[in-house]
C-alpha cells in the first residue's frame, strides 16, 4: 500500500497564499507585510485582496479546479503584480529549495511511515490515488487540506524538527481518508480531528523519532486529547479494534461527551471569571484616576 503525495509548487497558488500570510513567521511577515500594502495601495487590487481571502471565495471554489480557474483569470491581476515583484522571486526561489527537501525527506522515510501508521490505523487499504501537495515557503506556516482534496503546506519547523514535516503531511493526509463532511461525524468532527492529531502527532512522531515527546495540536483540541489519551493508549493495545471502530466507539461514548462538555463549561467559567476580573481591573484603573 501507498501514500502516493505529488509535491507540486504553483506560483499562481503561492501569491494567493501570500496574500493570506497572517500566520508568516518573522523572517518573511515584514517583507509580504510590504509586498501586499504596495500592491494593494490600488482600490481594484485591495478589492479583489478581500475577495480572494474572504472565506466564501473557499466555499466558492469548492473544488480545485474552480480555485485554479480563479486563480488564473486575467481579472486576478492583483496576483499577478504580487508575481511580478523581486520580493515573490526570492520566495519562489526558496519555495523550490524547501520543497526538494520536504520531498526527498518525504521519499526516503516513506516505507517506515508507512508501516508505522498501518500498525497505529491496523489496516493499510489507504486510499492510493494522488494527492496534489501545494508546496508554499516553510515561513508561510501554513498546512491544511482543503475538502479532503489537496494539500497545502510549508513550515519554518520542518526545517529544525525532525520528521516535523513527514507528520504534518500524515496529518493532512488523515484529512483526506476521515474526512470534515463525513456524515458519520455529524457535527462531531472536533473529536476525530483530535484523535488525527494523537495518531499523527502524537504516536507516529513518537514511533519515528523513538523519542517520548509528542508535538503540540491545537489549543482548541487539548479538551478532546485529554480525555481521548486513555482510550488511545487502550486501542494502541488491543489487537482486535482497528481505527474506524476506535472513532465511533469514541464518538458513542457518552461518559467521553459528558467530561468534554463538562471541561467548555469550566472554561466559559474561566472566561467569565477573566471578564469579571477584567472588568474590575479597569474600575479599579478609574478609583485610582
Ligand atoms: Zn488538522
Amino acid at each position: 500500500m501507498d501514500i502516493n503525495l505529488n509535491f507540486i509548487i504553483d506560483k499562481n497558488f503561492l501569491a494567493y497564499i501570500i496574500l493570506l500570510s497572517e500566520f508568516a513567521d518573522k523572517t518573511l511577515a515584514n517583507k509580504t507585510k510590504n509586498l501586499i500594502l504596495n500592491v494593494c495601495k490600488n482600490s481594484e487590487y485591495h478589492e479583489q485582496r478581500l475577495f480572494l481571502i474572504d472565506e466564501a471565495f473557499l466555499k466558492c471554489a469548492h473544488n480545485l479546479t474552480n480555485l485554479m480557474k480563479l486563480l488564473y483569470s486575467n481579472k486576478m491581476g492583483v496576483l499577478y503584480n504580487i508575481m511580478d515583484s523581486n520580493i515573490f522571486n526570492k520566495i519562489y526561489r526558496e519555495t523550490v529549495k524547501n520543497k526538494v527537501r520536504v520531498a526527498h525527506n518525504w521519499n526516503i522515510h516513506k516505507k517506515e511511515i508507512i508501516r508505522e501508521l498501518s500498525q497505529i490505523l491496523k489496516f493499510n487499504n489507504f486510499n492510493t490515488l494522488p494527492i496534489n501537495v501545494y508546496c508554499v515557503h516553510p515561513s508561510l506556516n501554513y498546512a491544511c487540506t482543503i475538502n479532503g482534496e489537496f494539500i497545502i503546506y510549508g513550515s519554518s519547523r520542518g526545517l529544525n524538527e525532525a520528521h516535523f514535516d513527514n507528520c504534518i503531511l500524515v496529518h493532512e493526509f488523515l484529512h483526506t481518508i476521515f474526512k470534515y463532511d463525513d456524515l458519520r461525524y455529524e457535527k462531531n468532527y472536533d473529536m476525530v480531528h483530535a484523535i488525527i492529531e494523537l495518531i499523527s502527532d502524537g504516536r507516529l512522531y513518537q514511533q519515528l523519532n523513538m523519542a517520548e515527546n509528542v508535538l503540540g495540536g491545537h489549543n482548541y483540541l487539548i479538551k478532546y486529547r485529554k480525555h481521548l489519551i486513555p482510550l488511545f493508549n487502550e486501542y494502541l493495545s488491543s489487537p482486535n479494534t482497528n481505527i474506524n471502530e476506535f472513532i465511533d466507539s469514541c464518538l458513542k461514548n457518552e461518559t467521553l461527551h459528558k467530561k468534554i462538555v463538562l471541561e467548555t463549561v469550566k472554561e466559559g467559567l474561566i472566561d467569565l471569571k477573566k471578564t469579571s476580573n477584567s472588568l474590575d481591573n479597569s474600575k479599579a484603573k478609574k478609583l485610582v484616576k
